[in-house]
């Protein structure tokens, strides 16, 4: 019987981006994901679905390790491929080593993928760089809740030393005054950041002496790195990150969860925070008697056609539950409605016959009937449950024999129970983006749940073309800018000039 695997996983300091090709690769393919509640949901997101998802949530009643190493040893013994998720680096103050000496006590297989930690990151995100030659030749990273303390006086008295301190903030006045009564001057410049690497990030920077005065005055909390060190003084020449053009601003996008988040990258890459409200909720969609007739027969059709790329993939998942093996599709050609759908298609190393320059049915079903006409051909459309008959007509007038397999559906999310919909409700933002009419129907069928609260700040509306400007005004939205050409880079644009601006 297959043993099992435990991976001790670290998912990097918060941006999803900075966590390891590996990690992102066992978080995918495991079949049991634990993961602490810091580690950021779009990291967790990557989980296939099926995946058992277990929270961890941090205080009182939080498991101890061996009540997780158990469950740990438990699944992987059962024989599934466990992940265990830390939040940064697993082995820098994660308290993952316990767990892990009793997975390797208990005789199960393992291995550890290191992560980004919190205090590279901050060295990186906050303009510090950690240890060169010159200043800060040494960095030491310290707990600043640790029990036994670090003997602080000692760290105090080292020349040339960076010091980064890990959940500092709470004892940061205590800490800072026993390291200037070990001999560090009162004048060393020191930083706290917090949320590294998320477009929430913020820091201050002031003087070992001084920085606790100013982090409580502007409420800065955990999480949170402490930088100490002559280090930190470069950070006026080479801080970029909070410079970024949208470094501080809150951007809400609408976008179904399991969609790339292409939108939501190249925003964070500006610098924003942003809001992913995941309004509709893509789901599998299974009508047993058609899609047992259609995967039997499957060798019987000409043509497969495929409308978006949520269609290619629960299309393929499902292939994949009957058959092991891609040939089950056999000589079928292939024909997709839309470049990303067609780049699903391709990722598969399957050959797209037909993807017209025009993303609609019409163009879709001339091109296929220019391929030498559709008589008696037999078609299998893949679809949603929002997809149009359009395309299903227009090849039937052209004499083809049309089967439509739904295999998803688009259903509104449950936002009560969404963390991102709290924070739009609670925290508001400065835009919201609508890259389609469709989100902008999910968006307003959902408004009443994601009214702002008191003192939330009501954001502008972006759209990303006449179309979805349409469908604003015909939702009684108003639209505050709209995109010049109608694709991510002319809404990114259009949001830039008027944030910039305002
Ligand atoms: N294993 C983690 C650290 C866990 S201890 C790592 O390697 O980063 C938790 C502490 O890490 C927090 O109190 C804070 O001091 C720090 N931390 C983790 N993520 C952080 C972030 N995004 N920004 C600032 N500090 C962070």
């Amino acid at each position: 019987m297959n043993p099992g695997f435990v991976h001790f996983v670290g998912a990097g300091p918060g941006d999803p981006d900075l966590a390891t090709v590996r990690a992102r690769e066992l978080v995918a393919t495991a079949e049991v994901l634990v993961y602490d509640d810091v580690v950021p949901a779009a990291v967790v997101a990557w989980a296939r679905p099926g995946c058992e998802k277990i929270r961890l949530e941090r205080g009182e009643s939080s498991p101890t390790a061996d009540d997780v190493a158990a469950l740990l040893v438990e699944r992987a013994r059962a024989g599934r491929r466990v992940v265990r998720l830390k939040g940064g680096d697993p082995f820098v103050f994660g308290h993952a080593a316990a767990e892990v000496r009793r997975v390797a006590a208990a005789g199960v297989p393992f291995a550890v993928v290191p992560g980004v930690t919190a205090a590279l990151a901050a060295g990186a995100c906050a303009g510090v760089p950690l240890v060169q030659c010159g200043t800060g030749t040494t960095l030491i990273l310290l707990p600043g809740n640790g029990d036994p303390a670090p003997e602080w006086r000692r760290y105090g008295a080292l020349p040339n030393t960076t010091l980064a301190i890990y959940m500092g903030l709470e004892n940061l006045r205590t800490i800072l005054a026993e390291l200037i009564a070990g001999g560090l001057a009162a004048d060393t410049p020191a930083a706290a950041v917090q949320w590294v690497s998320l477009g929430r990030q913020r820091s201050i920077a002031g003087t070992a002496g001084g920085l606790a005065e100013l982090v409580a005055a502007a409420k800065l909390g955990a999480p949170a790195i402490v930088l100490v060190g002559e280090a930190v003084r470069h950070r006026d020449a080479i801080d970029w990150f909070e410079h970024l053009p949208l470094f501080g601003r809150r951007v809400a996008v609408t976008r179904a969860r399991d969609q790339a988040g292409e939108l939501r990258r190249r925003l964070e890459g500006l610098g924003a925070e942003v809001i992913e409200l995941p309004l509709v909720e893509i789901r599998p969609y299974r009508d047993r008697e058609t899609t047992v007739d259609v995967l039997t027969e499957l060798g019987k059709y000409d043509w497969v056609v495929f409308t978006s790329a949520n269609g290619v993939r629960h299309f393929f998942d499902l292939l994949f539950q009957g058959f092991r093996d891609l040939r089950a599709l056999g000589a079928t050609r292939i024909a997709c409605v839309g470049e990303a759908t067609a780049g699903a298609v391709q990722a598969l190393h399957l050959e797209v016959e037909i993807c017209p320059a025009t993303a609609s049915a019409d163009a879709l079903a001339d091109a296929m009937i220019a391929t030498g006409g559709l008589d008696n051909v037999m078609v299998l459309v893949v679809t949603g449950n929002l997809n149009r008959d359009s395309l299903v007509k227009k090849l039937e007038s052209a004499r083809a024999i049309v089967d439509r397999l739904q295999v998803y559906e688009n259903v509104p999310a449950d936002l009560a129970r969404e963390p991102a919909a709290d924070v739009f409700r609670e925290r508001g933002a400065d835009a919201v983006l609508f890259a389609s009419a469709s989100a902008v129907r999910a968006f307003a069928a959902q408004a009443k749940a994601l009214q702002p609260g008191p003192g939330a700040k009501h954001p502008i509306a972006g759209s990303i073309g006449p179309a979805t400007s349409e469908a604003l005004r015909r939702a009684g939205l108003a639209v505050d800018f709209e995109a010049k050409t109608a694709d991510l880079d002319g809404l990114i644009a259009a949001l830039l000039g008027k944030l910039a601006g305002g």
